[in-house]
């Protein structure tokens, strides 16, 4: 998000539920850029990388192959610590 022309907005609760259900978003602003000289009219500027990573414990090997729904392997994976991307692209926009 450009620094320079970054505006806050408040989503509408329908848009909140659709992309953070259960996340417990309540009244947090959100930025938007408006496009300026210095972001060439796009309204970013730079770049943060969000990563989602599971390690692979003998249980999750064991669901793996034994061709285990992508929800059990999920919760195995929370198990151990793994966050969906999600959480991690949300942890950076608001520690931004
Ligand atoms: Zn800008």
């Amino acid at each position: 998000m450009c620094d320079n022309c970054k505006e806050p907005y408040y989503p509408t609760r329908e848009k909140l539920l659709k992309y953070f259900k259960g996340e417990g978003i309540t009244d947090v602003p959100f930025y938007r850029g408006q496009g300026c000289r210095i972001c060439r009219r796009t309204g970013y500027k730079g770049r943060v990388a969000i990563h989602e990573l599971v390690l692979i414990t003998e249980e999750i090997r064991t669901l793996i192959t034994t061709g285990a729904r992508v929800q059990q392997i999920t919760v195995a994976a929370s198990k151990v610590g793994f966050k969906l991307l999600r959480y991690d692209g949300l942890k950076k926009y608001c520690s931004a």
